[in-house]
C-alpha cells in the first residue's frame, strides 16, 4: 500500500499524522521523531512547565491513529529521486513524505556552558537550577527569555539580560511599544545596546569587555530552521525548506510545514518563515488536503498570530506590520491596552493586545477581512473595530 513517512514528531508532524487520518487516509504513516519521547507540547516549557506546575504532553490516543512512531530516529539524509529517507538505524521507503523538523536554537561561540529552551530535556536541565540566588544570566531580551525571567524571578534567582538592541521586543514590535513594555523588566538587570561576543566558563563577555559572572547562562537570540540534514536533497530552501500556498516543495511528492517551512504568502506577497505555534497547528489540514486531493488546491494563508505570557501579561500579537506602518495605541478598564497598526490606505495590518484575549478576537477578524479603520476612532480599546 501507500506509504507516507513524517520527518519530526513535534507539533506539525503529529497533527500532519492526525490530519491524514480525519481526511480518510488508510494507508502506512511512519513518524520519526529525533527525540526519545512521544511528541509534546513547546509552549509550555518557558512558562508553567519549567516550574514542574504544567504537563506538556498531547492528549492524543496515539494507538488509535495506527502510526509507525519511532523514537530516537533522527533523520540524517534525504533522496528524492529513490524517495527515501536514511535515518541511523537504515531506509526509510516513501510514497509521499512530510518534513516537520522544526527549528533549533542559534548559539554563540565560546567554550562556557550555554543553555537554550527547546526541549523538554532543555527544560528539566535548567529547572534543576533555577533556585533562591542563582546567578542566571539571559542573553537576548526575546519572547522565550522575557518568560524565563519572569518564571526565574519568581524563584528568586538574580536576573541579568543582555540585549543587542535597545530595548527588549523593539525589533518586532517597535520602539513606542518597547517602551512600554519596558518597566516590566524592572526586577531584572537589564542592559541594552550590548552584545556578548563569547561565553567563557565564568559567564558571558560583553562587546565593551564587561564579564558577567554567572552559574547558568541561557541563550536566547533565535532559531533557524532545523534543515541541515536536506543538504544534497535538490529542494529549495531559502531560510527554511520553500514551499508554495499548499506547502508543497519543489518536489511534488514531499511538503513541509510547520517552523521548518519557508511558505508562500498570497495574501502579503511574500515567503513567511513562521515559527509560531498556531501554524503549526493549522497548516497540517492544508498538507493532507494537498497530499490526498490535489485538484482541489487547497490554500494555507493565515494571518500570522502568536502569544506570549510575561511578566504577569498576556500578550498577543497578529498580524504583519511593516517600518512604515502608522500606530495608534488603544486604552482600556483594568490595565488592558493594545496597539494597532495600519498601512498608508489606512488598512488595519497588525494589532497587539495586552491581557485582553476578547480584543484580539476582534483583531483577527477584522485583519483578516481586511477592513479599514479611522485610527482616532479606535484609541479606546472597547470601540469597535469597523470599516470606516
Ligand atoms: P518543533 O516543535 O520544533 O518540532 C520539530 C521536531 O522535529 C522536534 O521534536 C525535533 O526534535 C524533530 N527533529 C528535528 N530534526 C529532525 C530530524 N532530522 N529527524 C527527525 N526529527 C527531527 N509559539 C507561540 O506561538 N507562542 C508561544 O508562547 C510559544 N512559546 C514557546 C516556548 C518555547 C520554550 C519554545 C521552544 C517555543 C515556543 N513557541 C511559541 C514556538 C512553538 O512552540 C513552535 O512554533 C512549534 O513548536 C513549531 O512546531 P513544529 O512541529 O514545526 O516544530
Amino acid at each position: 500500500g501507500r506509504r507516507i513517512v513524517v520527518v519530526g514528531g513535534g507539533l506539525a508532524g503529529l497533527r500532519t499524522c492526525e490530519a491524514l487520518r480525519a481526511a480518510g487516509y488508510d494507508g502506512g504513516i511512519e513518524l520519526l521523531c529525533a527525540e526519545a519521547v512521544l511528541p509534546y507540547d513547546r509552549p509550555p516549557l518557558s512558562k508553567a512547565a519549567l516550574t514542574g506546575s504544567q504537563d506538556t504532553t498531547f492528549d492524543v490516543d496515539f494507538d488509535g491513529l495506527g502510526i509507525e512512531v519511532r523514537l530516537g530516529a533522527r533523520a540524517v539524509s534525504l533522496d528524492c529521486g529513490r524517495r527515501i529517507v536514511t535515518t541511523e538505524d537504515g531506509e526509510h521507503p516513501y510514497d509521499a513524505l512530510v518534513i516537520a523538523t522544526g527549528a533549533a536554537p542559534i548559539v554563540l561561540p565560546g567554550r562556557g556552558r550555554q543553555q537554550v529552551l527547546r526541549t523538554s530535556s532543555d527544560a528539566e536541565a535548567l529547572r534543576g537550577e533555577l533556585r533562591s540566588g542563582t546567578r542566571l544570566t539571559l542573553v537576548g531580551a526575546g519572547w522565550i527569555n522575557a518568560e524565563i525571567a519572569t518564571t526565574a524571578l519568581s524563584l528568586d534567582c538574580s536576573v541579568t539580560v543582555v540585549e543587542a538592541d535597545s530595548a527588549p521586543l523593539r525589533g518586532p514590535l517597535g520602539p513606542r511599544v518597547a517602551e512600554r513594555m519596558l518597566p516590566w523588566w524592572g526586577a531584572a538587570d537589564l542592559r541594552c545596546d550590548v552584545g556578548v561576543i563569547e561565553v567563557v566558563e565564568a559567564g558571558p563577555v560583553l562587546s565593551d569587555g564587561t564579564l558577567i559572572e554567572s552559574d547558568v547562562v541561557v541563550t536566547g537570540i533565535g532559531v533557524r530552521p532545523d534543515i541541515g540534514w536536506l543538504a544534497g536533497s535538490g529542494l529549495d530552501i531559502d531560510r527554511g525548506v520553500v514551499v508554495d500556498e499548499s506547502l508543497r516543495t519543489s518536489d511534488p511528492a514531499v511538503f513541509a510545514v510547520g517552523d521548518v517551512a519557508a511558505r508562500w504568502s498570497p495574501r502579503y506577497g511574500s515567503r513567511i518563515v513562521g515559527q509560531h505555534w498556531d501554524d503549526a497547528r493549522t497548516g497540517p489540514a492544508t498538507v493532507a488536503a494537498a497530499l490526498l486531493r490535489p485538484d482541489e488546491r487547497p490554500v494555507f494563508d493565515p494571518v500570522p498570530y502568536f502569544w506570549s505570557d510575561q511578566f504577569g501579561h498576556k500578550v498577543q500579537f497578529v498580524g504583519y506590520r511593516t517600518e512604515s506602518d502608522e500606530m495608534v495605541f488603544r486604552d482600556g478598564d483594568d490595565g488592558k491596552w493594545g496597539a494597532a497598526w495600519f498601512d498608508e490606505a489606512g488598512r488595519l495590518t497588525a494589532h497587539l493586545t495586552v491581557d485582553s484575549p476578547r480584543h484580539m478576537v476582534q483583531a483577527r477578524m477584522a485583519i483578516d477581512r481586511g477592513v479599514v479603520v479611522d485610527p482616532d476612532s479606535i484609541r479606546d480599546l472597547a470601540a469597535p473595530l469597523q470599516s470606516v
